[in-house]
């Protein structure tokens, strides 16, 4: 593990060196996804360069590379989020599969009528709709835990609406909106006196803070590739042994049998039962590749960066005359999601655009927790250890233009955004 600097990061990831719109490219849309180190995109290369074949099946020395390569990608994954096996790791196509996933395979097994999914307001539409889908079919209820005032989720709320009756509680471990990392330890602690299992979406964390499944509590953890600096199209699922013995294989199809026959069809054991067909196999080795240049670095080091780097930019936010940032202050991770009187999000988006930098407008997938606000969209900034305090500044400073620049609210000609 080395010494971190935003620079050396930086060095290593050739898009933050274009340009858009004639200026140095400033992304500060890393909560939609991150950006690629050359680590990452060699690896890939390499790998359909040198390496390339299907896994698992076939009888020959490149098939044998090719599945030694991703089990060595199930093993990086244990061992970034503390889980005690590879065999607790399903490969998936991001978090908003392992949902499903969950849903579909824990959920159609476990659920029926009078049985409640406790998902706060505050949650990810992946965190919500899946659940509602395999609700609707068992006649199970998805249960809104309410936030305060200020944007937390409601402990005491959340205590009141926990009983016999709750077979999921949902939470993520940082919110794509807020930033606001909540109290996820104690929550599954509750969670399990009333025999709850816990699924904790990790979309938003993985990149900010060390994770340990095990100490979270969590029953399933869920995570994306793309926001972890690998390719898109992987991700992965964890689950303990005991949350795994109680799920039904939700996809059918080579890899995930032992045998078939027309009378009877067995499947393989976990992991390999939740992955049906070809697997992304380039997909894991990008991801391998990003955990391993993530890891170079020491991760204290870089969530203490973070941190600066935030404190830094909310204080700086706040010089800027009509714009508010929401969500409390407390513990949260680097985004940054604000508003600005006069200025529709779109437009904000925009004008930030022509002067290369990047951020999101939109709901951020994330209706229900925005209304919480009287918003139905609000723009983004979210930042990743290869930002910079400079980049603040700039961010800042096209805001202050923007401010003086007599334009107001008219929504922009961006897309509306629907990724976050
Ligand atoms: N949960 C959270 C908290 C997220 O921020 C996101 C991505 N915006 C997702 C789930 C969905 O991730 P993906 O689109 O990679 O499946």
């Amino acid at each position: 593990t080395g010494a971190f600097s935003p620079e050396a990061a930086r060095k290593d990831v050739p898009i933050l060196h274009r340009t858009v719109n004639g200026h140095p490219l400033v992304w500060l849309d890393n909560g939609a996804t991150t950006q690629k180190p050359r680590q990452v995109i060699e690896a890939v290369s390499a790998y359909y360069s040198a390496a390339n074949s299907n896994i698992h099946r076939g009888a020959h020395t490149m098939a044998r590379e090719a599945t030694e390569l991703y089990e060595a990608g199930r093993n990086a994954v244990a061992q970034f989020l503390g889980a005690p096996s590879p065999d607790t790791i399903m490969f998936v196509r991001g978090t908003t599969e392992a949902i499903n996933l969950v849903a579909q395979s824990w959920g159609r097994a476990h659920l029926g009528p009078g049985d409640d999914i406790l998902v706060p307001v505050l949650e990810h539409h992946s965190d919500i709709v899946p659940w509602q889908l395999i609700a609707e079919e068992t006649r199970a209820r998805v249960v809104p835990v309410p936030l305060t005032p200020d944007g937390e989720i409601d402990q005491a709320a959340y205590a009141d609406l926990l009983s016999a009756r709750t077979q999921m509680v949902v939470v993520s471990q940082a919110s794509n909106v807020l930033g606001t990392v909540p109290p996820v330890r104690e929550m599954t602690a509750l969670a399990h006196r009333y025999g709850a299992k816990v699924l904790v979406d990790g979309a938003q964390a993985v990149a900010h803070m060390p994770v340990d499944v095990q100490e979270l509590g969590a029953d399933f953890y869920a995570f994306s590739g793309h926001k972890l600096f690998a390719p898109t199209g992987i991700g992965a699922l964890y689950a303990t042994p005991e949350a795994m013995a109680e799920m039904r294989p939700w996809q059918g199809g080579g890899n995930m049998i032992e045998s078939v026959s027309f009378e009877r069809t067995t499947f393989a054991a976990m992991p390999h039962m939740m992955e049906a067909g070809t697997g992304h196999i380039s997909g894991v080795v990008g991801l391998l590749a990003a955990i391993d240049w993530l890891r170079g670095f020491d991760q204290n080091a870089v969530a203490a960066y973070e941190q600066q780097l935030m404190t830094y930019a909310m204080q700086a936010m706040a010089t800027v005359p009509d714009v508010e940032v929401i969500g409390s202050a407390a513990e949260r991770i680097a985004v940054l999601t604000f508003t600005m009187a006069g200025h529709d999000p779109a437009s904000i988006a925009d004008w930030l655009d022509r002067d290369g930098i990047a951020v999101r407008a939109g709901h951020h997938c994330a209706q229900p927790a925005l209304a919480h606000y009287g918003l139905e969209s609000a723009a983004r900034a979210s930042f990743a250890l290869y930002n910079t305090s400079d980049e603040v500044d700039q961010l800042v400073a096209s805001l202050r233009r923007l401010g003086q620049s007599g334009q107001s609210g008219q929504p922009g000609q961006g897309a509306p955004a629907q990724q976050a």
